[in-house]
């Protein structure tokens, strides 16, 4: 069992990050408030990492204590964020478009069509102008242009990169800063010989009255198609925008890289706007249930982990296997990958995580939340964290990966005869970085694990030095190396929860999504797990939602067969995209 000697925190990160989070020694509020609640955090925070559920693998145990996390955050804002916040008024549009039938029929055929162009786009992906893959997006760009005739004739419409769609609906008053409503037209790809598993072909949009079936049916047609439609309605009720609108498009989202879609929209829109220059991104995400431990809630993504996929590479001598060393490159990779299996990163809630922001909201707002939950926090406050996380980690693996960072194995390749010793094995392995930490203090939890399972298998080890294996020296042809695989993140900056915008975005749910029977539905910030186009917009705004606006409930396998989407939640959708277009443009507030 290891002890822990002080209250820093574990993983710690000693490369600047963020510069929003690098404010803090300039701003501490010198009010005893702020005091106690840092003395709070800090002792209260440090049981929940004394590690006791964490093994140790030989000995090695890597956690290093030199920077406490908590240095990388305004003490206001950890204060703010450990509470639900306030609960601004609904805030009603100027007109609510209750869609007719016929108006229903045409906006749900036109978003099955929308499903039926199948814009697949791969990983291998080659250029827009070479690759006969991208045919479809062309097809689709056109088929949109067709489709909304007099929104195409009203914005400026760009094509970046050739498949980004931006449409630029002018504001009269120049001074405003746009919203920006965005959405991908890309798809997974549904691979031919999953066809049959289908209940209805993947590329049908086939409507059996209460859904939409189809790749992209959930993601993320529905929202795209919505938001023309939104606009659309408004165009011909008159509506001429004083706050420029945009809505922009990216073709590769689903994309590993996903650099050529909002990859480049964004920096192109950060030199036309400037810094901060957008007053709002509203992009896929969660939305609304009724039941959030029993009370309709809307779930806002305003949070999101961070991302770090790594490659790991052992180097050995190789040989015939009729005299094997005690461990092969293959031993020596287990040990490794057991070793980080075995080592998990600890645990944790804590007000950086949204995810305690909205228990705040449930234990303050919802009928059902469980009393383990509601008495621990209510009766501990900062003290309950620690346990809380322990709690919720029990629940399952899904909200264990809400409480810490993760890391997923999911590539090994090693060797190729059975008569000799492999000389390179390579695992992939996937991080999703909790919110208290850092690509940094993932690299230093990595390099100190792996570091000494090379020492001890006598390797040399390059932990994320870029070395080139060509560039080893010749007697180092035996090594441990570790690599970024692609570009990291870093856990995104938290969507401010209180102020003009956030009373605009939730009294904007709340007049446009009421719960049932027209009840008060309550706004949470909440967690994203994915990460989507919207991390290129950080520069953009610190107003980014992730939020679709539709039931949670409503959409099915999305990434997978049967991909499917509820009609309700569709038309849900278009009605809060429609009054969120109208109230950001009568927004008066502070910008
Ligand atoms: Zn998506």
């Amino acid at each position: 069992m290891l002890e822990k000697s002080n209250e820093s925190l574990p993983l710690p990160s000693s490369q600047p990050y963020h510069s929003y989070r690098n404010k803090a020694s300039t701003k501490y509020p010198k009010i005893l408030l702020g005091i106690l609640f840092l003395l709070a955090t800090v002792i209260n925070f440090s049981p929940s990492f004394s590690l006791n559920n964490i093994k140790q693998y030989g000995g090695y145990v890597s956690f290093v204590d030199d920077e406490n996390w908590i240095d990388r955050f305004e003490q206001d804002d950890l204060e703010n964020w450990s509470k639900c916040p306030k609960q601004p008024k609904p805030l009603y549009p100027n007109t609510i478009w209750n869609l007719t039938d016929k108006e229903k029929s045409k906006v749900i055929s036109t978003y099955q069509k929308a499903v039926q162009i199948p814009t697949e786009s791969f990983d291998d992906n080659g250029e827009a102008d070479e690759d006969p893959r991208w045919k479809p997006f062309f097809q689709f760009q056109n088929w949109l242009k067709n489709t909304f005739p007099l929104a195409h004739a009203t914005a400026n419409i760009e094509y970046i990169n050739t498949l980004g769609i931006l449409a630029t609906f002018e504001g009269s008053d120049p001074s405003l800063k746009p919203l920006l409503l965005m959405s991908h037209y890309d798809v997974v790809p549904a691979p031919k010989d999953t066809f049959d598993r289908w209940t209805y072909p993947p590329f049908s949009g086939y409507n059996d009255e209460t859904y939409i079936w189809g790749r992209g049916a959930a993601d993320d047609k529905p929202l795209l198609i919505a938001q023309w439609e939104a606009i659309t309605n408004l165009l011909e009720n008159g509506f001429k925008p004083r706050r420029t609108i945009i809505l922009s498009h990216g073709h590769d989202e689903e994309e590993v890289f996903a650099r050529r879609g909002q990859g480049q929209i964004a920096p192109f829109l950060e030199k036309r706007y400037g810094k901060n220059g957008l007053l709002m991104v509203i992009d896929e995400g969660s939305g609304t249930t009724d039941d959030f431990y029993g009370t309709p809630f809307a779930i806002a993504g305003m949070g999101e982990k961070g991302y770090m996929d790594i490659v790991i590479s052992v180097a050995t001598a190789g040989g015939h296997s009729s005299v094997p060393p005690a461990h092969s490159g293959i031993g020596i990779m287990s040990q490794i990958v057991t070793a980080l299996e075995d080592n998990p990163f600890p645990t944790k809630l804590t007000p950086a995580s949204p995810l305690l922001t909205s228990l705040q909201c449930a234990s303050e707002y919802s009928s059902n939340l469980p009393s383990k939950y509601s008495k621990l926090l209510k009766k501990e406050g900062p003290k309950s964290y620690p346990k809380l996380a322990n709690l919720i980690s029990k629940e399952s693996l899904k909200e264990k990966a809400m409480v810490g960072t993760t890391a997923a194995v999911d590539v090994i390749q090693g060797g190729l005869k059975v008569n000799a010793l492999p000389e390179l094995v390579n695992t992939l392995i996937n991080f999703r970085i909790d919110f208290t930490e850092s690509i940094n203090s993932t690299q230093t939890h990595v390099n100190a694990l792996i570091s000494k399972i090379a020492k001890k298998n006598t390797l040399n080890y390059y932990g994320f030095q870029n070395e080139n294996i060509t560039s080893l020296a010749d007697n180092e042809d035996k090594y441990v190396k570790v690599d970024l695989l692609g570009l990291p993140l870093e856990p995104a900056p938290r969507t401010p929860q209180s102020g003009g915008i956030w009373e605009l975005f939730a009294g904007t749910v709340k007049a446009a999504i009421p719960g049932p029977n027209g009840t008060e539905r309550i706004v949470t910030p909440y967690m994203s797990t994915g990460n989507t186009d919207c991390k290129m917009y950080y520069n953009l705004t610190k107003n980014v939602y992730r939020f679709m606006g539709s039931p949670t409930e409503g959409s099915f396998n999305a990434h997978t067969v049967d991909e499917k989407f509820s009609i309700d939640g569709y038309l849900q959708i278009i009605k809060w995209i429609h009054a969120i277009i109208q109230n950001s443009d009568a927004y008066t507030g502070e910008e």
